[in-house]
């Protein structure tokens, strides 16, 4: 915001009968209000003014804590609306433009008492499949009367990536889910669907967690990203929440997008819009194992109860590996590819982690770490371009 804001106080007792001490507060330009200063006033109407500053500033800070939403009776997801103490469902509607409409699925529990709210979000990518299944049970799993807080959940984002069993791309535009944000509604059905889960999803949220895994080609261990925005505060929390949500390798992310307008990924347009949120990532190359979904399923738990929406103790992770740079290793052949290493090894710079044969077998392309550190995940299957990521190396932070 680049003008100076002052806040314009109107008192709704009476209006929102539910909450009859609850004021709302716009933003108003600081130029649109001369008129209370400049002809001056009594006694009495320039204490009223005091009072109603005071009023104001308490009423702000409040207001910045629990945004209004999170204290009404309802709260509203696309066409999912629940009650207090209720769970309800619906669809996030993606009207059609220049391709399809997309109707994505959406989970609301709005909880007995107020508190955070946390959207838990899957299947950007449809094929990273443990996630997914993650989400699906987490829907099963809790129960409105148990929460402190709103939880919204959104298991499968791309449907026909999941229908059509399409790794990484939306096969409706062959645009990546999770690099489109903030989105635009005036584009593809990527673009549209990033918007509308900007508008219902990011912004109606105090925290998120976007979930993901090894897509149908990647072997990957289990890890999760904790981005440092440079805010401490915000950093600090999100910090609590990744070492809440318990997976042992945690990528410290610094590079991504700073402007909110260019946010890329999902978890980064949280960020960027002052709400600490992570990523998370478990499951590969197509399976649903029950370490990985309960590892997620889990992780969400434990961070409800960080922030305090369900009741217990968050345990956190004790001396987690802690990433600071993350080293692709592509291939500079199209052919055949052999893994010698597993996800989750640690290689030494120049180890041999894997090779690449033409279609008659003859070696084109020895595969070795570009660092020191652990595979993060290596490719899953024989199908290999040239420039395609062999592996992921994240270097483990001194
Ligand atoms: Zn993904």
């Amino acid at each position: 915001m680049t003008h100076r804001t002052i806040l314009l106080l109107s008192v709704c007792r009476g209006v929102l009968p539910w909450a009859p001490h609850r004021v709302i507060v716009s933003q108003v330009p600081l130029g649109s209000i001369p008129r209370w200063g400049a002809h001056g006033g009594t006694p009495l109407q320039i204490s009223t003014i005091v009072f109603l500053f005071l009023l104001v500033g308490l009423t702000a800070a409040q207001t910045q804590a629990q945004p209004r939403t999170k204290e009404s009776p309802t709260f509203t997801v696309g066409t999912a609306t629940a009650v207090r103490g209720q769970k309800a469902t619906g669809t996030i509607d993606v009207p059609a433009g220049s391709d399809a409409a997309l109707s994505i699925p959406v989970a609301v529990f709005h909880g007995a008492r107020p508190g955070p709210v946390l959207a838990l979000v899957s299947g950007a990518h449809g094929t990273e499949y443990a996630s997914i299944i993650a989400l699906e049970k987490m829907i099963g799993m809790l129960d409105p009367a148990e929460i402190s807080g709103t939880v919204i959940i959104v298991p499968l984002v791309n449907i026909p990536s999941f229908e059509q069993k399409v790794p990484h791309l939306n096969p409706v535009d062959r645009k990546n889910m999770n690099r489109m944000y903030p989105g635009k509604m005036d584009g593809t059905q990527t673009d549209r669907a990033s918007f509308l889960i900007t508008k219902q999803v990011v912004e109606q949220s105090d925290h998120l967690i976007d979930l993901h895994g090894g897509d149908t080609d990647e072997s990957l261990r289990t890890y999760s990203y904790w981005t440092k925005t440079g805010n401490e505060k915000q950093d600090q929390i999100s910090r609590e929440m990744v070492l809440a949500f318990g997976l042992d390798h945690i990528i410290i992310s610094t590079e991504r997008p700073k402007d909110p307008q260019a946010s890329r990924y999902l978890e980064n347009t949280a960020t960027t819009r002052g709400k600490p949120s992570i990523t998370v990532e478990a499951g590969h190359a197509g399976t649903v194992e029950a370490d990985d979904v309960s590892a997620l399923t889990s992780g969400c738990l434990n961070v409800m109860r960080y922030l305090k929406m369900l009741p217990g103790t968050a345990t956190m992770i004790e001396h987690p590996v802690w990433i600071d740079r993350v080293v692709p290793l592509a291939s500079e052949q199209t052919g055949m590819f052999y893994p010698l290493v597993r996800r989750g090894a640690f290689v030494g710079q120049g180890m041999k982690v894997g090779y690449v044969t033409d279609y008659l077998g003859n070696l084109i392309f020895e595969a070795r770490a570009p660092a020191a550190g652990v595979i993060l995940y290596i490719c899953a299957v024989p199908s290999m371009t040239k420039g395609a990521t062999i592996a992921n190396v994240g270097v483990v932070a001194r």
